[in-house]
């Protein structure tokens, strides 16, 4: 599993820095590269837009 980014963000950049993996990545809305992806919740945490969950 992985964390996974809605559309709810707006690209702010929070959580690039925070992600101890380097495992996002930016674009019009970010994303999460489920494969380097630790589930370590960091970037969910430190997200202003509420945007970022553990997928389903
Ligand atoms: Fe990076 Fe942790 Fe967020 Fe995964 S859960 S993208 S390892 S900060």
């Amino acid at each position: 599993m992985a964390y996974v980014i809605s559309d709810n963000c707006v690209a702010c950049g929070t959580c690039i820095d925070e992600c101890p993996t380097q495992s996002i990545s930016e674009g019009d809305i970010y994303s999460i590269n489920a494969d380097t992806c630790i589930d370590c919740g960091t970037c969910a945490d430190v997200c202003p837009s509420g945007a970022i969950a553990p997928a389903e």
